[in-house]
């Protein structure tokens, strides 16, 4: 049950007919039809004049209205970039990759993407020499800006989705700004940011960028009916679905339904259930195309979110807050906002680093809104009651200021830079920045806190686009003898679980994968499924995956990313050998950069992380579960109720002696009563 909110406030200045043509009769136009209708066609002489005359320019603009996806072509028309590259980058993979896609189709490019538009992403670069116009993810740049500082390679760095202030963008605002700068000292081709955004503080970014311009792309959006829940919904997940088919029932077949989730596992879950829902006879309405929409998705299932639905057919687009100012899709006429997204979070004070679901802003509730009113006016149902947007966050803290530190840090000394001396926009708590150096000097990296240089070994560790603390394991495995299996271990946790869970079929699931079983815990485990998985021929794997509830595309993900990282160490010489049968040396090799996250039996069942002393619990869903081994190494710490570990080895406490002496000294307090 639902009452009305107050309509959404105005956030810019709104004012040309934005998309005037609905949604139905823009599919029938041309693609270059729709470029014409966007409402940033009409200013593009004037943003023009605005960017050849500015080194730095803001550009704000309501989402839709074709900042992403136009400006860098209007750029490279015009020929502004003279010999040099364009990039454009994005916070997620999913946008940079599906942007770039589209943009190659408008440039019409007979080679499709990856000629004169390009995109770079972890782990995939999909550009060529011919590459003018390169979208690539925040954290690609800055591995680009560590080979070369002053970016030489690109005339135009476009920094889009500023506002996000994910920890790479903040960073990167730094770098441009010094490469900018340095650039024009050396008398060498000048480089032009533009910082885009659809909402910003635009006193506080101009203010860091040397005061510079801003411009407003004026745009019209329609009026959104907002609706709050009447009491707060624990399960916010079912009352989406019950909100979904309240809709359903009575909305005509055209008009398309956007929900926001939170990640994955979620959206492929509420997709399913409305999916069998929606084929229930006693369900009435239009037949249902549902879409999921999030991160790590193959580019194929990215495009069939953009095709309209055919007649009769109502699409429903269930997506991670990639769909709040990132990704547009037309059709769009109710916004169902679960109030949640997930985000990590590091507590300095506990040592953990979380991957946590958790309300979003209240800035990131009008955006959600405003997806609904793109085209004409429509609705959102916000499934929180009013009292509980109230108590939001008002907007959402940056990255910076909430993350681990280590990548960063690491990342500046590779540019010999001391994050305590950086540039930042916002700077990061001290004692984050401190937390992040002690643990580099605990994995090598560095000689001390003070340093403003890597050591060898830190220098090696650079090389990989991980946590250092995995390059470190990645690094150790030469004298462990088992880089074969840690590169297999390694890939596995960068990309999403492998292993699928469905609550309905979860006691199938475990029971048809006994066999991979490790008692050693849940990185053994995953990698003796690795291991058959790989032996397979490709005909086999699909059926091997659906028996065994593996998730296909994450385990061919990890298959590719495993490549990625064995071209890394051979480049470093590192010499790829397995220990067999034998995984000891594999739980030591682990323990060499996850030392830090190691937890010992403290009472039944409950366990105490020895970096902080936090107490955990084993999660149900790790293969120790149950079991209570002395010590455990984690890689993941998930809070729901209680703080829960998860992807667990069992370690033993005289190899954290043997592998740092002083840390276990200091750490371990075995509790003799055991
Ligand atoms: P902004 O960056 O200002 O939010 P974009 O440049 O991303 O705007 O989008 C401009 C228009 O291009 C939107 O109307 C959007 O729907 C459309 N668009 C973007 N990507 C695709 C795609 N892959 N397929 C179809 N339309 C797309
Ligand atoms: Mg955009």
């Amino acid at each position: 049950v639902f009452n009305n909110g107050s309509p959404p406030r105005k956030r810019l200045a709104l004012n040309i007919n934005v998309n005037s043509n609905n949604f139905v009769s823009k599919n029938k136009l041309s693609i270059q039809e729709q470029r014409r209708k966007l409402p940033i066609f009409e200013k593009r002489n004037k943003l023009l004049e605005l960017i050849r005359r500015h080194n730095t320019l803001i550009i704000l603009g309501e989402t839709g209205s074709g900042k992403t996806t136009q400006i860098p072509q209007y750029i490279n028309s015009a020929r502004l970039q003279n010999n040099g590259k364009i990039a454009i980058t994005q916070p997620r993979r999913v946008a940079a990759i599906s942007v770039a896609m589209r943009v190659a189709q408008e440039i019409g490019d007979s080679g499709g993407v990856g000629e004169t538009v390009g995109y770079t992403v972890r782990f995939e670069d999909v550009t060529s020499p011919r590459t003018k116009i390169k979208y690539l993810t925040d954290g690609m740049l800055l591995r680009e800006a560590m080979v070369d500082n002053l970016l030489m390679e690109y005339t135009f760095v476009i920094l889009d989705e500023a506002h996000e202030r994910t920890i790479h963008t903040d960073v990167l605002f730094g770098i441009v700004k010094q490469a900018q700068k340095a650039r024009a000292e050396k008398k060498l081709r000048p480089l032009k940011i533009l910082i885009m955004s659809a909402t910003m503080d635009v006193d506080h970014f101009s203010e860091y960028f040397n005061n510079c311009q801003a411009v407003y792309l004026e745009g019209r959006t329609y009026p959104v009916n907002v609706y709050y829940t009447l009491t707060s919904h624990e399960d916010y997940q079912t009352a989406c679905v019950a909100t979904f088919f309240k809709i359903h029932r009575q909305a005509p077949w055209d008009h398309d339904v956007l929900i926001f989730l939170t990640g994955q596992e979620e959206i492929e879950a509420v997709a399913q259930q409305i999916r069998i829902l929606s084929r229930d006879p006693d369900v009435s309405g239009p037949s249902v195309k549902v879409c999921p929409l999030y991160a790590s998705q193959p580019t194929t299932q990215q495009i069939t979110v953009f095709q309209p639905a055919p007649e009769n057919t109502r699409k429903v687009v269930i997506a991670t807050n990639v769909a709040e100012t990132s990704i547009t899709i037309s059709g769009i006429r109710f916004v169902i906002d679960g109030g949640m997204v997930k985000a990590r979070t590091y507590h300095p004070a506990t040592g953990l680093d979380m991957l946590k679901v958790q309300r979003i802003s209240q800035e990131q509730s009008w955006q959600r809104t405003g997806r609904a009113g793109r085209e004409t006016e429509g609705y959102c149902y916000r499934i929180y009651t009013r009292a509980q947007y109230e108590l939001l966050q008002k907007s959402t803290i940056p990255e910076i200021q909430r993350a681990n530190l280590s990548t960063v840090v690491i990342q500046l000394l590779a540019l010999g830079i001391h994050a305590a001396n950086f540039d930042f926009m916002d700077k990061p708590p001290k004692d984050c920045v401190l937390a992040a150096f002690e643990q580099l000097k605990l994995l090598g990296a560095v000689e001390s806190v003070e340093s403003s240089s890597l050591t060898p070994l830190g220098k090696k560790m650079v090389q990989f686009p991980l946590d250092p603390r995995f390059s470190k394991i990645i690094l150790s495995a030469q004298e462990y003898e088992c880089l074969e299996e840690i590169l297999t271990i390694v890939a596995l946790l960068s990309g999403e679980a492998i292993f699928l869970n469905p609550s309905s079929k979860r006691e199938q699931a475990t029971t048809s994968r006994q066999k991979f079983l490790s008692p050693y815990g849940d990185h053994i485990t995953l990698l003796n499924a690795f291991r058959v998985y790989r032996n397979l021929g490709s005909n086999s794997q699909r059926s091997w995956c659906h028996e065994h509830y593996i998730n296909m595309r994450n385990i061919s993900y990890a298959a590719q990313v495993r490549t990625q990282l064995l071209e890394v160490c051979q480049r470093l010489k590192l010499p790829v050998v397995s220990c067999g049968n034998d995984v000891e040396p594999i739980r030591k090799c682990l323990l060499t950069g996850l030392f830090m996250n190691v937890a010992e039996l403290h009472k039944e069942k409950q366990y105490i992380t020895l970096d902080k002393r936090q107490v955990v619990n084993i999660h149900p869903s790790s293969v120790i579960h149950g079991q209570q081994p002395k010590f455990v190494l984690f890689t993941e710490v998930v809070q729901t109720s209680k703080c829960y570990l998860r992807g667990l080895t069992t370690v033993e406490s005289q190899w954290l002696y043997d592998i740092v002496p002083d840390y276990a000294r200091s750490h371990i307090r075995l509790n003799k009563d055991l």
